[in-house]
């Protein structure tokens, strides 16, 4: 049976917007997409592309970075304007947040005065309501001469009024809709100031000024009129941006009725705790051991359910291989290699993730992410970078190669390098588990404590942190030097997490991705550390040797050869450096379990002592980033040099705080 060719989309539609006013959840309710949707500022930096396809209506829609302007001062806004300016939509939606229209409306002018046919979305009604905001469409509608609509992205409302509009707009011939400026200055000369490029280039070319709706000769005669005044290009553009926000809080003044002067009362009330001198870095300190505390004290459980799991599994392939007549080597690398590192990291990794993932995205849907960054900031100053910082090193908590692609939210170059290469000394989750898994190493013979473990789990995130700050400032003072810049940090509203999303969101997004990424490299590394384990030379398993090669350097550290290899064969992936350190210790034999008892007993009888538990620690924190995260920085700064920067700076740091450690103990 044929199947009907798909239809192929009509027009392009791009979503233009400030940070955080749900574009990205307009755009995945309208292509069914599931783009990164988070309650704070900069997560979206590239655009993302989808297609819409409802009822009669195929477009390609676009999701453009969220932006305060258009004058492509920062990354997020050249992104957004170098694509309306040269890939000119077929339609635009600017959306806007209702709880504080004023504000996203100077951008949606912006947007008006370059395209023609613009939609303004007012999203978020939902949320102005509830905070008694009144918003009058029709009477937008007419100062604004554009179609309004209103929409609750989160609740899938009003859509069906926005696809009309949007086809309404699309059916009519493009012609420039201008602003109709309140404050004294003409729309002609708005139209240069706002888009000089676009100016320039429909000068030369007609044909591009018509497709964009601005008659050529209104821009030439606009043109003479600026030079005749005497206006430099530059007094144009400030005076076009003071007319912009005259302008669109002119318009808020008559279509938008408050029932309360200070709508955003208890968000203030609430951020004066949260983010209060003396009180800020305690919660945070609080929340996140909090955090560490139920993913410790839950994952425990749950991996030992696994790992009794992956035991029963494992008899019954042992079985099927003696019943298949399968030889020695096969059984060996299939069960005791592909399996057993395969079994390891899903038993030790899956059950903190499952947790850790879902209540760090909680804590972003409710909006605390910004407010961790404001309350860093001061440290940030101090270390001559800037604040924003915090939130990519937020992000490097999940995969320090999203953290890495999420500098690009730093208008500094400087700034942006110190971030990328500084990133991975925040513990990825891939480093997570591994942490988990050591901490209670160090209190061998103790009562085990959930409590103790979340708090030095802490401590090693603020290790991390504080070596970042360390490192940012040598950095200032050195190769990158430079004043630190200063930058708006919007603090959003609290939002009441949808917890139901968050739980899809999170074990969907992150949990199977991250999974799935440590199981594809977990498989095929364990055939290969098999096969090393059970190759011989001269009698002495090949492993062995490239461990005894490297034990000279691994004592110095306070840990050994096997460690050190381990780390080595673990650069695909973190996750993975466990399960072979365990098989390298077991050469020739097989590793038959995967729980955390056995995992200690196997540790403490290769030499294992507290010291070398605490080096494995600073080294887990401090070594090399992953695969991905390399590459990740070499494809953002196209430099061999700063990639190289970025494995050397937490590996010379690792190594030396190990040399440290040992050569102390070594005196005491
Ligand atoms: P973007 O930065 O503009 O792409 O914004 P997002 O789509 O990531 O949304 C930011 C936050 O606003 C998320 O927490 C969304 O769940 C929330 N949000 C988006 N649209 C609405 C809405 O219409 N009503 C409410 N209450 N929340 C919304």
């Amino acid at each position: 049976m044929k199947h009907a060719p798909k239809k192929q989309p009509t027009a392009t539609v791009a979503l233009v917007g400030n940070p955080n006013v749900g574009k990205s959840t307009v755009f995945n309710a309208l292509t069914g997409m599931r783009q990164h949707t988070g309650n704070w500022t900069g997560k979206t930096v590239s655009a993302a592309e989808g297609v819409c396809r409802r009822g009669r209506v195929c477009w390609r829609m676009v999701d453009l970075p969220g932006t305060y302007s258009l004058a492509a001062r920062s990354e997020e806004e050249a992104v957004t304007r170098t694509y309306l300016c040269e890939h000119t939509p077929d339609a635009v939606i600017a959306v806007c947040d209702a709880t504080c229209l004023s504000r996203s409306l100077i951008l949606a002018l912006q947007v008006m005065e370059i395209h023609p046919r613009t939609v303004v979305c007012i999203n978020l009604i939902d949320e102005a309501t509830a905070k008694g905001i009144a918003v009058d469409t029709c009477q937008l509608e007419e100062d604004l001469g554009v179609p309004v609509v209103t929409t609750s992205a989160r609740n899938k409302q009003g859509f069906d009024a926005l696809l009309s509009a949007v086809e309404k707009v699309l059916a009519v011939p493009p012609v420039p809709c201008g602003v109709r400026y309140t404050a004294p200055i003409t729309a002609a000369t708005a139209c240069i100031a706002a888009e000089e490029r676009v100016a320039r280039r429909a000068l030369e070319n007609p044909a591009d000024a018509l497709s964009l709706g601005i008659p050529p000769e209104e821009l030439a005669a606009a043109y003479e009129a600026a030079e005749a005044a005497g206006l430099s290009r530059e007094r144009l553009g400030q005076a076009m941006a003071a007319c912009t926000v005259l302008h669109a809080e002119a318009v808020c003044e008559t279509a938008v009725q408050y029932r309360e002067a200070d709508c955003a009362k208890r968000d203030r009330r609430i951020d004066r705790i949260l983010t209060g001198r003396f009180t800020g870095i305690p919660i945070m300190l609080c929340m996140l051991c909090g955090i560490l505390w139920l993913t410790v004290y839950g994952a425990n459980g749950l991996s030992e359910w696994l790992a009794r799991l992956f035991g029963w599994g494992r008899a019954g392939l042992e079985a099927l291989c003696v019943l298949c007549g399968a030889p020695w080597w096969l059984q060996g690398v299939l069960v005791d290699g592909a399996y057993g590192v395969l079994s390891w990291v899903v038993a030790v990794m899956l059950p903190p993730m499952a947790i850790f993932f879902p209540l760090f995205t909680l804590l972003e849907d409710v909006g605390y992410l910004p407010r961790v960054a404001f309350t860093l900031d001061r440290g940030f100053q101090r270390a001559c970078t800037c604040g924003k910082q915090g939130l990519t090193m937020c992000m490097g908590l999940g995969c320090n190669a999203v953290g890495v692609t999420g500098c690009r939210i730093m208008d500094s170059p400087r700034e942006r390098v110190i971030a990328t290469v500084t990133n991975s000394m925040v513990p990825c989750n891939g480093r997570f588990p591994l942490l988990i898994a050591l901490v209670p190493l160090l209190f061998t013979g103790y009562p085990t404590s959930s409590l103790r473990s979340a708090a030095m789990l802490v401590f090693a995130v603020l290790l991390g942190v504080m070596m970042t700050l360390l490192i940012s400032r040598f950095l200032s003072h050195t190769w990158l030097r430079g004043m630190p810049s200063s930058f708006v940090l919007e603090l959003p509203p609290y939002r009441t997490p949808r917890i139901g999303q968050v739980l899809l969101r999170s074990v969907l997004d992150r949990t199977v991705f991250v999974l799935g990424r440590a199981a594809a490299v977990a498989a095929p590394a364990g055939v290969v550390i098999w096969l090393l384990a059970n190759v011989t030379a001269g009698g002495v398993p090949l492993i062995r040797l490239c461990a005894d090669f490297l034990h000279p350097l691994g004592r110095v550290l306070g840990m050994d050869g096997a460690i050190l290899l381990a780390f080595i064969l673990g650069f695909p992936a973190n996750e993975i450096v466990m399960p072979i350190l365990l098989m390298i210790y077991t050469a020739g034999g097989t590793l038959t379990e995967t729980s955390t008892a056995v995992m200690s007993n196997i540790l403490f009888q290769n030499g294992w002592t507290p010291l070398t538990v605490w080096c494995v620690l600073l080294f887990t924190l401090f070594h090399w980033p992953c695969s991905t995260t390399c590459l990740t920085v070499w494809k953002e700064t196209h430099s061999v040099k700063w990639t190289a920067l970025a494995v050397l700076l937490p590996t010379v740091l690792g190594m030396a705080l190990c040399f440290v450690s040992y050569v102390i103990t070594c005196l005491f």
